[in-house]
């Protein structure tokens, strides 16, 4: 069956998928699940095995019994099935290691099968101080050989120095095209969609640009607070957490020049041009283009809740919150605001890209046809629904009185009505079953996630040396009142 699967695919499927942190939050509610629908949809050659590996004292049963009852708590019941649970399960092995002592790793070498001639992946869902360890053990053990990948799992560092010590320690042991660094909103389906409208339509393209676009906003909206994990975030903030990884690579899918191909370096040496594009945001700039902000207490979806200070009764100067213009200095871009915001604590939960493209140079319509002629408005939604609306001027249907009257419609440009009735993919599906495939396009390369650090780095030091606190704001509410100030500053209002 791998030889006709292989044949049929033209692929080299890997033997083995090793997770390392294979007990962990995201492996249990992301990685297990997104596998296990991957084998029911058929994309699983026989052969490939999952193993687990971590520092549980867990024998395979064991292992199982977890991976089972949080599997099941994790997708819908319509989309279990038992039958299905009992062929995936036979895949599945685990093996205890500890990443720093370096024990375990001759039972993984024992367990894979590199001398066979099959390929394995290494998934590091771990924290990223154990990415270095992990390498040279693997190496070690023979196990890091030219059939071996590795994916890294974001944060990759908190600042350019740490993202280049990670790299550099996981660049020791493999060479750049075996190391797959994850972004999972490059795996969701309406991303992915951004670029085939971009690039598989020519209606577009000539508009893309400052003559035709006023403002692009991307917004990560986000109701939860920190969720047990203060100290981790604590670590991090909103700039580090969301805006230096997933808002910049979609910035640089909306703002990119079309590749030559869909090559992986060809993609990625187009969103490189972009981040180093962006402007820095230079300490004179600072407080008028960026406002971080951290909530206080009070109340998300009706319920009380507490302030980020009162949830760790500690000091703190971390932001839940941030908004920014960022500007690219190229010809395409010169003068075109990209606003950037992300918090916790906010109204609502989504994720957006939103395109408003330049109003018509004059009117013919009377003032009565509407009171504002409004522009026309890409609006590119990634969560909780994924879909893309493109908002025009149309005629209200009718007999008036009073002549023509308009109206803004949304046209649905998204999915095929089938699309929308199928089980809605999690974004890993596609990055897994890339990186099992070897197709390293939709994942960031090096110095990509350099790039992102120096630009995200001068904002944040910025900040430190102006000694400024983060701007509070009520649970519940939109950020701070300066980031409505930001936009207005220069005549934008947000999408809300
Ligand atoms: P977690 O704390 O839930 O799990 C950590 C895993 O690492 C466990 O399996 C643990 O056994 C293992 N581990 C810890 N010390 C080890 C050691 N010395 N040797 C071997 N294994 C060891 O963490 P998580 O939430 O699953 O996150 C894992 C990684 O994924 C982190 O880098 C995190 O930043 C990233 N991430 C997580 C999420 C998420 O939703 N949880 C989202 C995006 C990125």
């Amino acid at each position: 069956m791998r030889d006709s699967f292989m044949q049929e695919h033209g692929t080299n499927r890997p033997s083995d998928l090793i997770i390392f942190g294979g007990t962990g939050d995201l492996a249990m509610r992301m990685l297990f699940p997104s596998l296990y629908f991957l084998d029911s949809d058929g994309h699983l050659a026989d052969d490939v095995r999952i193993i687990g590996a971590a520092r549980s004292d867990l024998d395979r049963d064991g292992f199982l019994k977890t991976v089972h009852e949080r599997l099941k708590s994790h997708i819908a019941a319509d989309y279990y099935d038992e039958a299905q649970w009992q062929r995936f399960a036979k895949r599945i092995d685990y093996c205890p290691v500890d990443a720093v002592e370096g024990t375990g790793f001759d039972a993984l070498a024992k367990a894979v099968r590199l001398d066979e001639g099959g390929e394995l992946v290494c998934y590091f869902s771990t924290a990223p101080r154990f990415y270095g360890d992990i390498c040279t053990h693997l190496e070690a053990n023979g196990l890091a050989g030219k059939n071996t990948r590795v994916v890294l799992e974001k944060p990759i560092g908190h600042d350019l120095e740490s993202c280049r010590a990670v790299n550099d320690a996981v660049g020791a042991v493999f060479t750049e095209d075996r190391i797959y660094r994850i972004d999972h909103y490059l795996g969701k389906e309406t991303v992915q969609n951004l670029l085939a409208l971009r690039f598989a339509n020519s209606l577009f393209e000539p508009l893309w640009n400052a003559n035709g676009i006023e403002q692009v906003q991307i917004t990560i909206s986000e109701t939860v607070g920190v969720e047990g994990r203060w100290s981790y975030y604590n670590d991090s903030g909103a700039l580090r957490d969301m805006l230096q990884n997933h808002m910049l690579q979609l910035l640089c899918l909306v703002a990119m020049e079309p590749p030559s191909t869909l090559d992986a370096d060809a993609v990625r040496d187009e969103k490189l041009k972009v981040l180093r594009s962006l402007r820095p945001i230079t300490k004179q700039e600072n407080t008028l283009k960026s406002v971080a902000g951290q909530y206080t207490e009070g109340a998300v979806g009706g319920t009380a809740v507490p302030g980020y200070l009162d949830e760790a009764q500690q000091e703190s100067r971390t932001e839940t919150f941030v908004a920014l213009r960022a500007d690219i200095d190229n010809w395409r871009w010169r003068g075109v605001p990209f606003y950037l915001r992300t918090g916790k604590r906010l109204p609502y939960r989504y994720s957006e890209i939103f395109i408003q493209f330049k109003g018509v140079p004059h009117s013919i319509f009377p003032e009565e046809s509407n009171l504002t002629l409004d522009s026309n408005k890409l609006v590119i939604r990634l969560q909780p629904e994924e879909n893309i609306k493109l908002c025009v001027m149309n005629k209200v249907p009718g007999l008036g009185r009073d002549g023509m009257k308009l109206q803004e419609v949304s046209l649905d440009l998204s999915m095929t009505k089938e699309a929308r009735t199928r089980r809605r993919r999690i974004a890993y599906e596609r990055l897994l079953l890339d990186v099992l495939n070897a197709n390293s396009t939709l994942f960031v390369r090096r110095d990509e996630t350099e790039a992102a650090w120096a630009w995200v780095d001068g904002i944040s030091k910025g900040w430190r040396d102006l000694d400024l606190k983060p701007k509070p704001y009520s649970a519940g509410t939109w950020g701070p009142a300066a980031s409505v100030a930001l936009t207005e500053r220069y005549g934008h209002s947000w999408h809300d």
